[in-house]
C-alpha cells in the first residue's frame, strides 16, 4: 500500500468513527454497571490505577496554572496529550495504556470547561481543585482501546484480567469504560449506545410530583414514595456520631468512616431502584408525559436568609429540604426523560406556577382554594376533591393533555387563558 493510500484509508476510518460518535435523535448512550471480583493483589493494582490517575489529574492542573501564571495562555487538552506522549517515552510511564492516562487529563478539562461556562454565566464557581488522597477513587480509558471483555474478564494494560460479574446483557458493543470504587468494592461502568424503540401505547398523561407521595397522575392514581425507614437513619446517625468522637488520621476512624459510606450507599441503591422502576413503568405506559418543570435549586435553598436579615420558618422549611432530596424529584424528572425517549415518547416540562391553586373543573385561581394539605376546595365552583389529583389534571392540560370524561375543558381553557392574560 502506498503512503497515500494509506493516509486515506485512514482519513476514512476517522471519519467512520466520527460518524458512529456522532449521535442522532434516535438512539441515546447509557452507561451499564457491573461488578468487579478482584483478587487481593489485583485490588492492590487497582489501586495503584487510581493513584496514578490521581497523579496526573494534579499534574495536568498545575500545569495549565503555571502556563498561565508565566505567559497569561490557557494549555489546551491537546497540547496536555502531547506532554504526556514526552512523558511516556521514559520506560515508568509507559506501564499503563496511554487511553488510561488521558482520561484525567480529560477530566481536568471538563472541569475547567465546565468553571468558564459558570463565570460566563455570572455565577460563581469554584476553581478546579487539587484533589486529595481519598478524592479520587476512579480510573478510565477515554474510548474503547486500551482494555477488552472477554469471556468474562475484563483486561486492562498494565493491570491485567479481572472476573467481571456479568448478571445482565450488555446491549452492544461498550464505547467507554471506567473503573470505580465503591468503598471495598468495584465496578465496571461500561458505556453502550442503545437505539430507541416505539414501545409505549400511546396514552398521555400529566404528573404531579410531591412530598407526600412521589407522583400522582392525572388518571387519579397515587404512587407511593420510598421513605428511607427510621431504623436505617438511626444507624446513620449511629455511626455519623461514632466518626465525630474518633481521632483524626486513626485507624478506627477510617473503618468508622467506609461503615457509614457503606449505609448512605445502601440508602441510596434503594431510593434509587424505586425511582428506576416507578419511571420505566410509566415510560411503558404513556407517550406523552406532563410534568411540571420545577426549579429545586430554589425550593432546597437555605430558608436561613443573612445576619440582618434573619429568614422566616428555619426549621420547617429545613424539614422540607431532607424530605425533597429524599424523594429525589429532580432524579425522578431526569429517569423519566430518558426512559420515555427511550421507549420513543416524549416528557412534556410546563410552568408550574398555581397549578395547585387553579380549580380543575372550572377554572378559578384563588390561594384560598387549597385550605389544607390534602383536600382542594374550589371557593367559586365548590368543587372538591385531592389537591394532588387537582393538581395532575392541571398539569396535564398545561402540556396540551386532555383529561378524558371532562365536560368542562372549553369553560376551564377560557377562565385559564383570560388568568394567565
Ligand atoms: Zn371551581
Amino acid at each position: 500500500m502506498r503512503a497515500v493510500d494509506r493516509v486515506i484509508v485512514q482519513a476514512q476510518l476517522d471519519l467512520s468513527r466520527f460518524r458512529s460518535c456522532w449521535s442522532p435523535v434516535s438512539d441515546q448512550i447509557l452507561t451499564y454497571r457491573y461488578r468487579l471480583c478482584p483478587s487481593k493483589a489485583q485490588h492492590a493494582k487497582l489501586q495503584a490505577a487510581v493513584d496514578h490517575t490521581r497523579e496526573l489529574m494534579n499534574a495536568a492542573l498545575e500545569e495549565r496554572i503555571g502556563a498561565y501564571r508565566k505567559a497569561g495562555k490557557s494549555i489546551s487538552m491537546y497540547d496536555q496529550f502531547g506532554g504526556l506522549t514526552e512523558l511516556r517515552r521514559c520506560s515508568e510511564y509507559a506501564h499503563y495504556s496511554v487511553r488510561l492516562q488521558r482520561w484525567p487529563l480529560q477530566q481536568i478539562d471538563q472541569a475547567f470547561k465546565a468553571f468558564f461556562r459558570r463565570v460566563k454565566a455570572g455565577q460563581t464557581p469554584g476553581f478546579p481543585r487539587f484533589k486529595g488522597k481519598d478524592r479520587v477513587r476512579a480510573f478510565g480509558f477515554v474510548d474503547d482501546k486500551g482494555w477488552r471483555l472477554r469471556d468474562g474478564y475484563l483486561i486492562m494494560k498494565g493491570i491485567g484480567a479481572i472476573r467481571l460479574s456479568t448478571h445482565r446483557e450488555l446491549p452492544g458493543s461498550p464505547l467507554t469504560c471506567v473503573v470505580r470504587r465503591y468503598g471495598k468494592r468495584w465496578f465496571a461502568c461500561l458505556t453502550v449506545r442503545v437505539p430507541n424503540e416505539d414501545a409505549h401505547n400511546g396514552q398521555s398523561v400529566g404528573i404531579d410530583m410531591g412530598v407526600k407521595h412521589l407522583a400522582t397522575l392525572s388518571t387519579g392514581e397515587t404512587i407511593p414514595n420510598r421513605h428511607s425507614d427510621d431504623r436505617g437513619r438511626a444507624a446513620v446517625r449511629r455511626a455519623q456520631r461514632a466518626l465525630a468522637r474518633c481521632k483524626r488520621g486513626s485507624k478506627s476512624r477510617a473503618k468508622v468512616k467506609a461503615r457509614l459510606a457503606r449505609l448512605r450507599e445502601r440508602e441510596a441503591h434503594a431510593r434509587t431502584t424505586h425511582l428506576h422502576q416507578v419511571t420505566a413503568d410509566l415510560a411503558k405506559r404513556f407517550g406523552t408525559i406532563v410534568v411540571e418543570d420545577l426549579k429545586l435549586s430554589n425550593m432546597t435553598r437555605s430558608a436561613k436568609g443573612t445576619v440582618q436579615e434573619p429568614g422566616k420558618n428555619v426549621r420547617q422549611k429545613a424539614g422540607l429540604n431532607r424530605a425533597l432530596i429524599d424523594t429525589a424529584l429532580g432524579r425522578f424528572g431526569e429517569l423519566l426523560t430518558y426512559k420515555a425517549e427511550r421507549a420513543g415518547g416524549k416528557v412534556v416540562r410546563v410552568d408550574p406556577k398555581h397549578t395547585s391553586q387553579t380549580c380543575s373543573v372550572c377554572g378559578a385561581v384563588d390561594a384560598a382554594n387549597r385550605r389544607t394539605r390534602d383536600q382542594f376546595t374550589c371557593s367559586s365552583c365548590g368543587h372538591c376533591g385531592c389537591a394532588d389529583h387537582n393538581a395532575a389534571i392541571n398539569i396535564a392540560r398545561r402540556g396540551g393533555v386532555l383529561v378524558p370524561g371532562d365536560v368542562n375543558v372549553g369553560r376551564w381553557v377560557e377562565r385559564c387563558l383570560g388568568n394567565l392574560v
